[in-house]
């Protein structure tokens, strides 16, 4: 069966029961939360009554907790070797793995970071030093997934050899994962249109068992643009045929399908996009 959702908010007062609510009104069976404000990193202690109602929620509506996955803030960068910066990127990446366990998800999805002028080779020295150090001191099972980017400004991770590259440093590989974003990979400059191509390379550099999780997004712009603008399913650049290429391939049958695309004026799109793909869809 297809595993479709979205992100969804989060917010203090209705928590994960908020965020399950917000699921299924786009009759969605999984989704994407941020543990609090995806730019900030104000976060609230965790109601643990309101966990155990949300799971019940789940599961009396076929949501399946390991499908769920929890996306980390864009302020952590652990690519840059500023001395605080880095320590505060650490640290709040501890943080989230135990929020995360907390919760009860498997999964978190991270931005591998950009190296803001130290070059790619310091940057990726960065973050290995960084996912070691993290990784060392957590006892939890959460998969920590590196998502592929789109080459925006100094963004690392916009190629597949990039991401192996971090792998490799890192001493508890069981730990890492990957969650691939069609939209940063059209503006990385992997042509959907030939996903099958796409995803052999992936599996000659990665290996197809360590994507754990497809952003579906279309985009605002072309191939190869270095951009990062998401764009509504089958308005983009990308367009409806190709990403159901990505979303019926039988290889990532199992894998969960997250939308991350813009608001329609102040509406989200989510239960229409997951109506339309689930019609084009073949499973
Ligand atoms: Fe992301
Ligand atoms: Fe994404
Ligand atoms: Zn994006």
């Amino acid at each position: 069966m297809l595993i479709i959702g979205s992100h969804v908010g989060y917010k203090k007062d209705s928590g994960l029961v908020g965020s399950v609510k917000e699921a299924l009104s786009y009759r969605a069976n999984t989704f994407m939360f941020y543990t609090g404000a995806p730019q900030n990193t104000v976060r609230s202690s965790i109601d643990l009554e309101n966990v155990k109602e949300a799971y019940k929620l789940m599961e009396e509506n076929n949501i399946n907790k390991d499908n769920v996955v929890v996306h980390a803030p864009y302020i952590i960068n652990l690519a840059n070797g500023d001395e605080s910066k880095f320590n505060f990127s650490c640290n709040f990446l501890s943080e989230e793995l135990k929020r995360v366990n907390t919760f009860g998800m498997k999964y978190l999805v991270l931005h591998p970071g950009s190296h803001v002028g130290l070059g790619i080779d310091v940057g990726i020295s960065n973050i290995i030093k960084a996912l070691n150090l993290v990784l060392t001191n957590d006892d939890s099972n959460v998969m920590i997934l590196l998502e592929t980017m789109a080459g925006k400004g100094s963004e690392i991770g916009r190629t597949f050899e990039e991401l192996k590259r971090i792998i490799d440093g890192v001493i508890r590989k069981e730990r890492i994962g990957v969650c691939i974003d069609t939209c940063h990979l059209n503006d990385a400059g992997y042509d959907l249109n030939n996903f099958d191509d796409v995803l052999n390379h992936f599996d000659k550099v990665i290996g197809i068992d360590k994507i754990k999780c497809i952003h579906i997004n279309d985009s605002k712009n072309s191939l190869d643009s270095h951009k990062d603008r998401h764009e509504n399913i089958g308005k983009g650049t990308i367009g409806l045929d190709t990403l159901m290429k990505v979303i019926n391939n039988p290889k990532l049958k199992d894998v969960p399908k997250i939308l991350e695309t813009p608001y329609i004026d102040g509406v989200a799109p989510y239960k229409e996009e997951i109506e339309l793909i689930r019609k084009e869809s073949n499973s």
